[in-house]
């Protein structure tokens, strides 16, 4: 890729149905610069990827408005810049809420057309047909003569519009959607009655000039419009989760500037800004506290209904609450930096992403409008040519026209559009409002068919937080020159054991040495010199590698207790052992059993001791244990478990384990920080709570669900529906599918989808 390639979103207005998104992404990706191109409905967003050098985005938009769609405008200029695109999806909104209103007027105009017409057609077929209605009086009858035509063609050309304008991009640059689809067939509707209402008495030898389609054609545009504004409103409501999160950005902030406390806009708080934050309120950004202590809510970011206690030292998290004390805290990130902008971001780009299983229902919504058009001629031709050999052409003809008429508006693909997106969209916000959060619809679609689940035990399991509890000197050695020699080794290393010998050393005082060639063994410990004498601290793997004998049984004993026993050796003699323990998280053994009960299995993973793993894996319930596993094999057992069939998710902090996170079906990071980019993992619980896994395959569950619910409701409808509306019942049982009945359903059918994709909202977690 060159410098210049840009990968960018833009919301896209104008879109009516999935096969927009098709129209749009194929118009894109013919344009030399456009690497691709992903245009999403159930969002309406769009994804490109281009290179700046060739091609524009004002080129791209004109190239696209010609079909009747643009690009919104996402530069900063658009308004303040909390985080990427925050402020131009506020102007986007107002634009789907213009809309809205558009489609509420049509549908107050054209709901009495629809009734009017639904009555006539009730009484036409209650008195000619089945005779249980008188006729209607010549007067009435010759009114509604009148009356319709003008209904309908106020019904056609104004509220019908979009339709017709679908019609004229087709003939001119052939391309077709939804609209096109039904503004063919009302238009043919249309004129079909026109000409039999203008050249009446010309025509009346030969057909029934009487029954015309005035009426299909308001019941059509009618109830399709209907249903377009209940879609376009539950639409509005998918997408709540996000607004959620964006009104929960704080407004302002009180700051200490030159030893005075004053109240700033937030967008004004720069990195170092101290922020004072008295009880009951928000935390305004980011930050470490340096004063005061509190009990903080992280509901709204987390999920963790119980507050949680802070000091000096700590991080906040912007958004969060302050419960009791009165708090001073060094701003740390601000803007798009903060913990609640990355977690927007991410949730707008995995609602915009494309499930695997949505890309069957895109690949058959992008052939289905030009075979459908293609099949409603050849139905109009078969009863025309067929058809009028076993009945007069006089009627063959209206039932053509009904049945063309008829195909063109069942099979109208939007719901097959609508049906993964919006139940991602629902899903995907509900995951988020729980604290976990979904980097892409692939994610969410994996988890649900994981069986296996790898757990890494530092920080997943236990809490994170090891502490020594035994020091064993040997030999002429004292407990505290062992402490020292160790302490001063673990001051360089990151290993969470570092941090508990290197924190035990201070409590009891000990003075750390200076080290030299510092370095760390992965997997198995570090080593190091101090004075002019070689030390190395580490696990069973190093004494071997080094060939000192060490003492089973002191091991043995300190790893049945499940802590990690730390051998420090020099001049190939064993100096001591310091054994560190971590404790197990609360909630381990009930998630673990959760798990068990969605029938995925378990395993412990570590690069720590088999007998340390096995007593904390038996204290949480898990049945298998993979230990001694040095980092960069942690991604080969992964893969071993795959080969052996399993649907695998690996659970890991995201720092040493990233390529086991990147290898699984599905990588799931452990978020405790105020970071959320872990690159690797397709799914962070935030606030480090291992209690969320069994909740996310719940709702990855729950979600699938609704898509295939959605997509066979979807498919059903065209399937059965198309045939019946052809005529295929016609000769034997005189079943012919009502266009407006078509219409009906179509508008229903898209609704359903949506409303379907809601009810996850109220999936209990
Ligand atoms: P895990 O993340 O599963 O604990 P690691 O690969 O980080 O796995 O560590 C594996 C083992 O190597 C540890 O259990 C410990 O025995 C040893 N080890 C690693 N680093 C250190 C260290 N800094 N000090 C002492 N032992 C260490
Ligand atoms: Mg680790």
């Amino acid at each position: 890729m060159s410098v210049s390639t840009q990968t960018k979103s833009f919301p896209i207005t104008g879109m009516h149905c999935a096969s927009c998104a098709n129209i749009i992404s194929r118009k894109l990706q013919k344009m030399p610069g456009v690497l691709s191109a992903e245009v999403n409905y159930g969002t309406e967003k769009a994804k490109l990827v281009f290179d700046e050098g060739k091609v524009t985005v004002a080129q791209m938009n004109t190239e696209i408005g010609k079909l009747g769609y643009a690009l919104a405008d996402t530069s900063p200029h658009a308004g303040h810049d909390m985080s990427s695109g925050v402020s131009s999806d506020k102007t986007v909104q107002t634009q789907k809420l213009q809309e809205l209103g558009k489609l509420r007027r049509h549908v107050q105009i054209v709901l009495p057309f629809i009734a009017v017409s639904i009555l006539v057609m009730i009484w036409e077929v209650g008195a000619e047909q089945l005779q249980i209605l008188p006729m209607m009086p010549a007067t009435v009858a010759e009114f509604l003569h009148h009356l319709l035509p003008i209904f309908a063609t106020y019904t056609l050309f104004v509220i019908g519009l979009p339709f017709l304008q679908g019609v004229v991009r087709f003939l001119k640059f052939r391309v077709a959607n939804m609209d096109t689809l039904v503004g063919i067939g009302t238009l043919v509707a249309f004129s079909y009655s026109f000409i039999l209402t203008a050249f009446e008495s010309s025509l009346a030898p030969y057909i029934v000039t009487t029954h015309s389609y005035y009426d299909v054609t308001i019941v059509v545009i009618g109830f399709i419009t209907l249903g377009k504004y209940l879609e376009a409103r539950s639409k509005l409501k998918t997408g709540e989760a996000i607004e959620k999160l964006l009104n929960l950005q704080a407004k302002s902030a009180v700051v200490l500037r030159d030893g005075k406390q004053v109240e700033i806009p937030i967008e004004q708080v720069v990195v170092g800004d101290v922020v004072i934050i008295k009880p009951g309120q928000k935390i305004p950004t980011d930050g470490e506290i340096i004063s005061g202590a509190s009990a903080i809510d992280e509901s709204m970011i987390t999920g963790e209904s119980l507050p949680v206690d802070k000091k000096v030292g700590d991080t906040v998290i912007g958004a969060t609450i302050n419960k009791q004390g009165s708090l001073q805290v060094r701003t740390t990130q601000v803007g798009s930096a903060t913990l609640l902008a990355q977690i927007i971001t991410m949730v707008e780009n995995a609602q915009g992403s494309k499930a695997p299983i949505e890309k069957l229902a895109d690949q058959i919504s992008a052939v289905f409008v030009p075979i459908v058009l293609v099949f409603a001629f050849v139905v109009l031709a078969a009863w025309l040519g067929i058809g009028s050999q076993f009945i007069p052409f006089s009627q063959a003809l209206p039932l053509g026209i009904v049945s063309f008429v008829g195909v063109l508006v069942i099979a109208c693909p939007c719901a097959m559009g609508l049906a993964t997106p919006t139940a991602v969209i629902v899903g995907v916000g509900k995951a988020a409002q729980n604290g976990i959060l979904i980097k892409n619809a692939e994610s969410l679609e994996k988890l649900q068919a994981v069986n296996f689940m790898v757990l890494d035990k530092t920080g997943t399991i236990t809490k994170g937080l090891p502490q020594v509890t035994d020091i064993l000197p040997v030999g002429k050695n004292s407990s505290d020159e062992v402490l020292r020699l160790l302490a001063s080794l673990e001051q360089y290393s990151e290993h969470p054991l570092a941090q508990a010998v290197v924190e035990r050393a201070v409590t009891e005082k000990i003075a750390l040495e200076k080290v030299g060639a510092f370095s760390a063994i992965e997997g198995k410990g570090l080593k190091g010199t101090i004075g002019n004498k070689q030390y190395y601290a580490g696990n069973l793997k190093l004494a071997a590698d080094l060939a000192v004998t060490v003492d089973e049984k002191v091991i043995n004993t300190l790893a049945a207790q499940g802590k990690t026993p730390v051998i420090i050796i020099s001049e190939k003699k064993v100096l001591g052992y310091v054994a560190i323990a971590d404790t197990i998280k609360d909630d381990a053994p009930a998630t673990i059993a959760q798990l068990h009960k969605q029938g995925i299995q378990v395993a412990l993973l570590t690069g720590d001791n088999k007998k340390t793993a096995k007593h904390i894996a038996d204290q949480v319930g898990i049945d298998r244990v993979i230990a001694e596993v040095l980092p960069g094999d942690k991604a080969k057992q992964v893969q071993q478990l795959q080969s052996e069939g399993y649907k695998v998710a690996m659970v890991g902090d995201g720092i040493n384990d990233a390529p086991a996170l990147a290898t699984a079906d599905v990588g799931i990071a452990m978020g405790t920080g105020t970071d959320v980019a872990i690159e690797s993992a397709g799914i962070t619980l935030l606030g480090g709570q291992i209690a969320k896994l069994p909740k996310a395959v719940k709702l990855s569950r729950a979600t699938m669900q609704t898509v295939k619910q959605n997509l066979f409701w979807a498919f059903f409808y065209n399937i059965v529906g198309i045939p019946i509306a052809a005529g295929v019942l016609y000769p034997s049982f005189g079943i012919l599918l009502n266009p407006a009945i078509a219409g009906a359903a179509m508008a229903f059918s898209s609704v359903s989808v949506v409303v379907n994709a809601l009810r996850l909202k109220r999936v209990k977690l």
